[in-house]
């Protein structure tokens, strides 16, 4: 493996799923995201299933992304934001995503975030960790059989991922899906929590409500939707959901 001083934007690449260049919920400020191709889950809430096949994509370099971000910088700066990368699963892509954000940090020092469903072995992609300002950890449900069910996978190497992350004093963002039904039960919400609550660095807890706006990749994918029938949930049960997680997380009642 290259390392990321010497290695050359211009020949580094990556395969880009798509990109957004005002983002506003993933991460402070205004943001430039990046969207990964790739995945190792397969969740049955995911809004984009087209970015599961790891050959798929376009490929880029690390140099045309800068190009794509240069434009749109005061916007970035300006606000606080800087550059999510999300996916599929971005950490699958470690070099290419450790040296975009060694580039954005010494050309603008702008702000970089990784959004990862932590299935990767942290200690194998140290140098992009260590390149992210802020990590937004998806966990999707503590319960391991039901997180099982949910993703394809279990949640092991995912709750030893976010214990590295607190050891490693990185900070985090905690982003949980809220799905009735399916991860909205008492003890998984307060387990959650109670998981939480022996994290450090964890500076925001976000409940994010499930939505059905993927349904339609599904059907044009030939693939028959896991969640059909399933609701999106109402203001008061991501209160609910809240009010739960942040009790598990500090033994009080928010
Ligand atoms: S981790 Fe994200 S991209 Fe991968 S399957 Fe789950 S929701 Fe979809």
């Amino acid at each position: 493996m290259e390392s990321l001083q010497t290695s050359d934007p211009r020949t580094v690449k990556g395969r880009i799923h798509s990109l957004d260049t005002f983002g506003t919920v993933d991460g402070p400020g205004i943001r430039f995201v990046l969207f990964m191709q790739g995945c190792a889950l397969q969740c049955m809430y995911c809004h984009n299933p087209d970015s599961w096949d790891p050959s798929a994509g376009k490929p880029m370099t690390v140099e045309q992304v800068l190009e794509e971000v240069e434009p749109y910088l005061t916007y970035y700066q300006g606000s606080g934001g800087g550059i999510t990368v999300t996916g599929g699963e971005p950490s699958l892509q470690p070099h290419f995503v450790a040296k975009l954000f060694h580039e954005v940090h010494k050309r603008w020092k702008l702000h970089t975030a990784l959004d990862s469903s932590g299935f990767n072995e942290p200690e194998s992609i140290a140098d992009l960790l260590n390149e992210a300002d802020l990590i937004l950890l998806d966990l999707k449900q503590i319960n391991r059989e039901k997180h099982i069910k949910l993703t394809g996978q279990p949640n092991d190497r995912i709750l030893k991922f976010a214990q590295w992350l607190s050891d490693h004093g990185k900070k985090m963002w905690i982003r949980h899906v809220l799905v009735p039904e399916i991860n909205d039960a008492y003890e998984d919400l307060l387990g959650l929590g109670q998981f939480i609550g022996t994290l450090k660095g964890v500076e925001k807890v976000e409940i994010l409500p499930y939505h059905r706006m993927g349904v339609y990749k599904w059907e044009q994918m030939g693939k028959i939707y896991p969640l059909e029938g399933i609701r999106t949930p109402t203001d008061k049960e991501v209160e609910r959901a809240q009010r739960i997680i942040e009790l598990g997380r500090t033994g009080n009642i928010g």
